[in-house]
This record gives structure tokens, sequence and C-alpha cells, in this order.
């Protein structure tokens, strides 16, 4: 993005009553679902305007394509939709304890070198930190088209408290897809997992 738009995404974020800023708990009588690195947030957009029933957040760190989301957003106006534009380590100073009924996990960054593997969204410290913030029986829905991400990911989970309900080398469409999903599905396949919080 040239500088100039860099500046221009920035000062709307800041500006942005639709976009949590500070630390707070987010609150909703509606079930809670939400997506990490949502990127331009095609899929998460997608899914709270056809389920009006569920309060849904997009957590994504980098401001410039949050923007994104935001310019979506602001032509959609959904009542059931937050926007948080942080790092997901810090998921706990956003939501209480048991309170998301799904966390969706989409083409997260497979970061490819064993040195970065804990950055990887589907690392321990990250399934613990998601297992703490669950309901329970609460749901973790994983897409990717990385084959080493999906399988190091299976591990990591057969290693946690969390039980798989579900995984496939050939993952169907779903309700919502997201821009990489779109892309990648031209390419190869589609990996993906359910997994059960106890
Ligand atoms: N889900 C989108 C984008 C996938 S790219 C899609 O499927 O199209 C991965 C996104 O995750 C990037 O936008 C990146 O900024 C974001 N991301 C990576 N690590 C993150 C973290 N720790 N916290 C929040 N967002 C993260």
């Amino acid at each position: 993005m040239r500088t100039k738009k860099v500046k221009q995404a920035k000062e709307s974020i800041e500006t942005s009553p639709l976009i949590i800023k500070s630390p707070k708990i987010i609150q909703s009588d509606l079930p809670i679902v939400l997506e990490i690195g949502s990127g331009k947030g095609k899929f998460i957009t997608e899914l709270a305007d056809s389920n009006r029933d569920k309060f849904y957040v997009a957590m994504e760190r980098d401001l410039n394509v949050c923007y994104r989301i935001l310019e979506k957003q602001e032509i959609l106006q959904l009542p059931n939709l937050a926007i948080i534009p942080i790092d997901a380590k810090d998921l706990n100073l956003y939501f209480k304890p048991n309170s998301i009924e799904k966390i969706y996990l989409n083409f997260s960054d497979p970061w490819p070198k064993a040195r970065h593997h804990k950055r990887r969204l589907t690392a321990k410290s990250f399934l613990t930190l998601y297992e703490s913030m669950l309901v329970p029986n609460g749901q973790l829905e994983f897409r990717t088209d990385h084959e080493s991400l999906f399988k190091d990911s299976l591990e990591y989970l057969a290693a946690s408290n969390f039980v798989l309900e579900w995984q496939s080398n050939d993952a169907p469409l779903r309700e919502a897809v997201s821009e990489y999903e779109l892309k990648k599905r031209d390419n190869g396949p589609i990996y993906g997992f359910i997994a059960r919080r106890k």
C-alpha cells in the first residue's frame, strides 16, 4: 500500500467507532464467534451477514489489512460484527474465559522454519489460550493449503486437550469463503479440521 494510503488507513482505524481500540471485554447476548487472522475480512463479513443470531469478532494484527475489513463494515454496517486490530496473544484482554462459542483460523501464516513454529496460530501456547477462552464443547475450526502446517497442527492438537471431531485433505466449500481459500482452491487441496474443547 502506498504511504498516503497507509496514513489514511491508520487515521480511519484510530477514529472509527467500528474498531475496538483499547482493551475491553466484549459482551453480547448472542453467541460469540471469533476469527483470528481475518485478513481482508471476506469470510467473517459473509458469515456475520447471513447469521444475525451470532456476534462475530474479526481479529487482525496488520492495520493495513484491518482497514480492508473496516471498508467492508462501513458499507455493510453489520450490527453483529466487531473488529479488533490486535495480536492474538492478547486475546484474554478482550474476552471473558469460557465465553467464545467458536474460533476460526483460516489460512494462517505457515511459519515454515522450525525456529518460528511457536509463532504458528496452532502452536501449543495458542491452543492453551483458545481452550481457556472457548465455552465447554466450543469449537476450533482450521483451514489451510499448507500440508506441513496442517500435519504439524494435528500433532499439536493431539498433545492438547482438544478432541478432533473432523479432518479432511479435501475440505469442501462452506457457507462463507475467505480471500485465500478462493485463490488457493485452484492450485491444490484444501486441508481442514474441526476440534472441540472438552
Ligand atoms: N484469513 C484470511 C487471511 C489469511 S493470511 C484468509 O483466509 O484470506 C493470515 C492473516 O493472519 C494475515 O492477515 C496476518 O496479518 C494475520 N495474523 C497472523 N498472525 C496473527 C496474530 N498472531 N494475531 C492476529 N492476526 C494474525
